[in-house]
């Protein structure tokens, strides 16, 4: 028998009504996912509250424990019971929706709380002269009775998930969990810069270990700002950073961007928010993205906080009811404000787009892949081994061995062109740009970003082959992290032993970087630590271990390739175009630019109108 089986009908059952318990379940899987979202949830009342500190703390990454203490107006010992039953709430009295400046004001969270984990609040009303508490497990409600606190509400939540085993196996490791609520608490922190916040870990009892911790900013709107995410993001955001400041028909944007120069490998250090919530939209990347395009490419990303305000009528928070995505009631307005305040304050600032290049002239150059060798042959060359052998170790040694050449510089522009792809160099010019001459045409080479490919592709070969040769450094690099980063670091330090990179704990949130890998020279361990940390925290969790491991491959290449700037010798120019040849995806970077750029002669007589 199966379903389509003409004799079984579905058996019409009587319509009912859900008891309280089963509809503050169903709506508590919308509102609860995971520990992150009962602390945002929470620490927003304590914020709708009028709190001036929230201190929260968190058990085994959230599962066990969660607690919200706060020093806000508080709930008077009468309303409790009503405050965890659902859609009540003070925040709204149903009549207008469209006028929404609170958090919350659906009146779901404390129900939907109580329905999957043990829930106890505490609370001391303003104006009260005791604190009263209400405890609630797997829904059922305890009376009320009072309770010793001074101030405020503190919100306990224990066992989240323990009647519902099914949704408990779907939380990751209780770190990944710390990170989500970590994650949440941070932006919340930007959004308010005037309150105190302190995140402590209480897994291993006691008191805890201080997590995260900002005191309440002074100031006007900006300095506090300013100073709230100079401690989030870092002192060298807040150096390189531009106030944004903008108004426009009913909305407004502040905050603070990064100059290009400041860019990150992903865009983890972009912080929106709409009406004072964190929001990850789509339209503010598109909008971002598309004030850099100038300056960054597309790979880089600026750091920055953002803050749309508007009438709560213009925007619909109302989408999800984790309330990440929000909906622009004219959505081209608030991109359009958005994209002119940013490249306003980039203006300002004094940078300027440099494509000079007309889009004609562009498209004459072709960027076409040249046939290479598809695998790897470097080692099997007997011509140019020297020069190969440079490349192949460090920088330093690079440049000994070229200048048993140097004699022969002004005649090497000059030979003959031979039957190579990528032609004989003939020039370096603005100290990045390779000229080759080939038989039929010239090709231009990004000798950084043909390089940083190379080393990256050898690096990937030293994988495969045995583990990255790593070189000690005669001084250890320290470096100072985040917290949460120097426990993400410490966390795949064997996995980066494998890479040649040697880190160890230094105490408090630094870490010393021990060895690096031998191919990159001498590289600056701080902006690598950085780039990696990035990268880890952009790493889908779904990625194959191969592509996460060529991410970071990826990122240290960078790290040990020719800068541009740096003098070629033009035997040194000719082993990158040997080499290129030989290597394989050599004709684009990392980042999925070309490295060379190919302009055949009968292009350039048709830029002369030769033909
Ligand atoms: P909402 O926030 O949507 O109103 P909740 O279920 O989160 O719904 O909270 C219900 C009500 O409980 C709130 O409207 C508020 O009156 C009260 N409340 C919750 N947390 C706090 C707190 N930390 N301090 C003061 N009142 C609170
Ligand atoms: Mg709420």
């Amino acid at each position: 028998m199966n379903a389509s089986d003409p004799n079984i009908r579905p058996v019409r059952a009587q319509i009912r009504q859900l008891d309280d318990a089963a509809a503050n379940r169903i709506a508590a899987g919308e509102v609860v996912e995971r520990p992150a979202s009962a602390i945002k949830e929470l620490v927003e009342n304590a914020i709708d509250a009028a709190a001036k500190r929230i201190e929260i703390s968190y058990g085994d990454g959230g599962k066990t424990m969660l607690r919200v203490c706060d020093d806000g107006y508080g709930i008077a010992a009468d309303q409790l019971e009503l405050a965890l039953s659902r859609h009540a709430t003070s925040k709204i009295d149903g009549s207008d929706l469209m006028n929404i400046h609170t958090f919350g004001f659906r009146g779901e969270a404390l129900p939907s709380l109580g329905a999957v984990g043990r829930l106890t609040i505490t609370s001391r009303a303003e104006g009260s002269d005791g604190a009263a508490m209400i405890s609630v497990n797997g829904g059922r409600q305890e009376p009320v009775r009072p309770a010793a606190l001074s101030k405020g509400t503190v919100v306990e939540l224990r066992d989240l998930f323990h009647a519902t085993p099914a949704r408990l196996k779907f939380l990751r490791t209780d770190r990944a969990e710390a990170q989500a609520i970590i994650g949440v608490v941070k932006r919340l922190a930007m959004a308010e810069p005037s309150i105190g916040f302190t995140l402590r870990d209480v897994s291993g009892g006691g008191e805890g270990r201080i997590v995260f911790r900002v005191d309440p900013q002074s100031g006007d709107l900006f300095d506090a700002l300013h100073g709230r995410l100079a401690k989030i993001l870092g002192a060298d955001f807040a150096a390189n950073a531009l106030q944004i400041d903008a108004e426009r028909d009913g909305i407004s944007i502040t905050g603070y961007a990064s100059l290009p120069t400041y860019s990150r490998g992903s865009a983890v250090a972009q912080y929106m928010f709409v009406n004072g919530r964190p929001v990850k939209d789509k339209l503010f990347y598109g909008a971002i993205r598309g004030a850099y395009s100038d300056f960054l490419h597309r790979d880089r990303h600026p750091a920055l906080a953002l803050f749309l305000e508007c009438e709560p009528a213009l925007v619909d928070v109302n989408v999800h009811p984790a309330k990440s995505e929000v909906r622009f009631r004219d959505p081209g307005q608030a991109r359009g404000l958005i994209v002119s305040a940013l490249r306003h304050a980039l203006a300002g600032a004094g940078h300027r787009a440099s494509t000079t290049v007309s889009d004609a002239t562009l498209g004459a150059f072709r960027t076409e892949n040249r046939p290479v060798a598809p695998v790897y042959q470097m080692e099997q060359r007997p011509s140019g081994m020297a020069l190969s052998r440079a490349f192949a170790a460090q920088q330093p040694a690079f440049e000994e061995a070229t200048t048993a050449f140097s004699g022969r510089v002004e005649q090497a522009l000059h030979e003959p062109v031979a039957d190579q792809p990528l032609g004989a160099a003939r020039a370096q010019i603005h100290e990045n740009y390779i000229i080759a001459q080939t038989p039929d045409g010239m090709i231009i080479v990004d000798q950084h970003a043909a390089h940083e490919r190379l080393v990256y592709e050898k690096l990937k070969r030293q994988m495969a082959d045995n583990g990255v040769a790593s070189q000690a450094l005669l001084i250890p690099e320290i470096v100072e992290l985040s917290p949460e980063r120097h426990a993400q670091l410490l966390g795949v330090a064997a996995d980066l032993a494998g890479f040649g990179l040697m880190i160890e704990d230094f105490g408090g949130t630094a870490i010393a970087m021990r060895e690096t890998p031998a191919i990159l020279g001498q590289v600056n361990a701080a902006a690598m630590v950085r780039d990696i940390c990035d990268e880890l925290a952009d790493l889908d969790q779904t990625q194959t271990i191969k592509d996460r491991i060529e991410a970071i491959l990826s990122r240290v290449a960078c790290h040990g390739s020719i800068r541009s700037g740096r003098i070629m010798r033009a035997e040194e120019m000719n082993a990158l175009l040997r080499e290129m040849e030989a290597t394989p995806h050599s004709g684009q970077c990392n980042h999925g630019r070309p490295t060379y750029v190919e302009l055949k002669l009968s292009d350039i007589e048709r830029l002369f109108g030769r033909t």
